[in-house]
């Protein structure tokens, strides 16, 4: 029979993979800006007009704990229980793979840990990195509502190192404008945009606040910028901590190297960190924590990229080039001396009759103990002890008297040459350089010259004193009055105790002043927590706190009454709201229908 009609192609033609969920498409990856990970759950909830409870508990809670891949345990005890999410999440730990695989795999998107701090790898701790508290920019959420673009969350605002919106250059707010409440990253109810608790708008700022700019200059606004910037790097990073770790390790040597000259406790001091962790940084026994990063980044001024970018051998000359742009910075003055000069000093004073100590050798050198010269020439020091110790046995009196130390002509010399400096040295030191174990032989000889370089070290301290006189005096004018650890750090010391030592009344006086200052200051604080016991609705004691700038710790030693009554009336109305809640049906509403607000609903790829 002729072929008339083709045979039908009874293959089945190829069909996309069909995702569970809408893939949403992240916003601003790559950006400072770049959505996190508990923005884009807000905004898949929304999507498909689920509250973000019902979404994450029944659509996603399958996936976070029955098919993680290995090496992960499988642990009952992170069974997600409906608990709201933190914004820990956003993290490296095992909560945040967890949730980013369910989001993957129910959305088929293959770049949601790119809005995680998993793209750094393990670079980062998330120890303390994440807010616990829901916060934002008013600013930004009112310019996308009114230029119609989506409304998100960015991950920026979850660090707790970012307090200040790059954007608007105005701070971030926790608190709701309407209720004036803080809350949870995520809650059953919360919508991108609106208040987890009274549904209202965050786009606004509490009546009677003024919209204040942060300076450009500030810490505040670098650190939280740097921060962004850090944020922006996350995509072009592979999935390897080793590789960062090594970049950083390797740019921070440079800058160490060529900034400060190789001196570490210098940079440590500059940059306000602990010598060791310089040390630690600059042998790859540790990762900065990305506060610590920022603030290397923020006291240099130097972009954060540039430590953690990888170069090639030609971009390590950059270092050079770059200048810092912090003020107060000059390169430390370079007190290196090579070791083959050091031991030549050691072999000369070998030599040297009378023999001097190793101690007086190494206070020659500029050194502040023996321990350097020891690791240079340990044999050569251990001669020069030797050699030390041996002088001190008698001379037998058959070798005749004993020769002269110095001559009457080179004694004189030193001394006058003592004399015509402006800091003059003391005579005991003089005589100790000279090898004399006292200066008694200088003050028999030359008792004007001994005489005249006491006065002027004398008439020098005076001035000295004097100067300290001042400053002290000033601080006692001040107000409120510096605390004497501050007063002495001023002065040049360390120890408090020399303000008593050298101004007994005026440091009597401080204190007395200091202390009516702390309890002027105490009975404010308290008369502030009174008006809080009394406040509708009544405030919690973590909101209280913040308000005050007070310490949970301190206000329950302080001012134990208030704090009671404010924790008891917490309670009461905590306790109040949930038995309000109970009234609440148990299974699941959608939020359209509570609210009566108008969902977006997508275009959905159920299968
Ligand atoms: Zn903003
Ligand atoms: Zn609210």
């Amino acid at each position: 029979m002729p072929a008339i009609f083709e045979s039908w192609d009874l293959t089945v033609p190829p069909v996309p993979p069909r995702t569970r969920l809408y893939p949403l498409e992240p916003i601003g990856i790559g950006t400072p800006l770049v959505e996190s990970l508990t923005g884009y759950v807000l905004r898949l909830a929304e999507a498909h007009a689920l509250p973000v409870g019902a979404l994450t508990r029944l659509e996603l809670g399958r996936y976070t704990f029955t098919t993680i891949p290995d090496p992960l345990p499988q642990n009952k005890k992170n069974v997600y229980s409906g608990a709201p999410i933190s914004y820990a999440t956003n993290g490296v730990e095992e909560g945040a793979v967890k949730w980013t695989h369910a989001l993957e795999r129910v959305t088929l998107r293959k770049d949601l840990h790119l809005l995680t701090f998993l793209a750094f790898g393990n670079f980062f701790c998330s120890l303390s990195l994440f807010r616990r508290l829901r916060t934002w920019c008013p600013a930004c959420f009112e310019e996308w509502r009114t230029s119609g673009d989506t409304i998100y969350e960015p991950l920026l605002w979850s660090l707790k190192v970012a307090s200040v919106c790059p954007r608007h250059r105005e701070r971030l707010i926790s608190i709701c404008p309407h209720c004036q409440r803080s809350m949870k990253p995520l809650t059953f109810f919360s919508c991108p945009g609106y208040c987890g608790r009274c549904d209202g708008w965050l786009g606004v700022l509490q009546e009677g606040v003024e919209r204040e700019k942060i300076s450009a200059a500030s810490t505040e606004y670098w650190v939280s910028n740097s921060a962004g910037e850090l944020l922006a790097l996350a995509p072009q990073g592979k999935l390897d901590s080793g590789l960062l770790r090594r970049a950083f390790r390797k740019n921070f040597e440079a800058c160490v190297n060529n900034l400060f000259r190789g001196n570490r406790s210098a940079c440590a001091k500059f940059i306000g960190c602990t010598a060791t962790s310089v040390y630690n940084w600059r042998n790859g026994a540790a990762a900065p924590g990305i506060a610590q990063l920022l603030q290397l980044s923020e006291r240099l001024r130097i972009p954060i990229g540039k430590f953690l970018r990888v170069r090639s051998a030609a971009g390590v000359r950059d270092w050079k080039l770059i200048k810092p742009a912090a003020c107060g910075y000059t390169p430390p003055i370079v007190r290196h001396r090579p070791a083959k000069e050091t031991r030549r000093a050691l072999k000369l004073a070998l030599r040297e009759r009378p023999s001097p100590s190793l101690m007086e050798v190494a206070r020659r050198l500029n050194y502040r103990g023996t321990e350097g010269l020891r690791n240079i020439g340990r044999s050569l020091c251990k001669r020069i002890t030797d050699n030390y110790k041996r002088s001190f046995t008698p001379e037998p009196y058959y070798n005749g008297p004993r020769p002269r130390i110095c001559d009457r002509k080179e004694i004189r010399a030193a001394l006058k040459a003592a004399l015509a400096q402006d800091d003059p040295e003391s005579v005991p030191r003089i005589a100790r350089r000279l090898g004399y174990a006292s200066s008694g032989p200088f003050l028999a000889q030359f008792p004007g010259l001994c005489r005249e370089i006491h006065a002027k070290i004398a008439k020098q301290k005076k001035a000295r004193i004097r100067a300290m006189r001042r400053i002290v005096k000033q601080a006692l004018r001040q107000n409120p009055p510096p605390a004497l650890r501050q007063l002495v750090v001023r002065l040049g010391y360390k120890d408090k105790k020399v303000i008593g030592h050298y101004f007994g009344a005026l440091s009597a006086e401080l204190l007395a002043r200091r202390k009516a200052f702390k309890e002027r200051e105490a009975a404010q604080l308290r008369r502030r927590l009174q008006r809080c016991t009394c406040k509708e609705p009544p405030p919690s004691m973590g909101e209280v706190c913040r308000k005050l700038g007070l310490k949970n710790i301190t206000a329950s030693r302080k001012f134990p009454n208030e704090y009671r009554i404010i924790v008891t009336r917490f309670l009461q109305r905590r306790n109040e709201t949930a038995r309000r809640r109970q009234v609440w049906p148990k299974s699941v509403e959608y939020r359209g229908q509570i609210s009566g607000k108008s969902v977006a609903c997508s275009h959905h790829c159920f299968d």
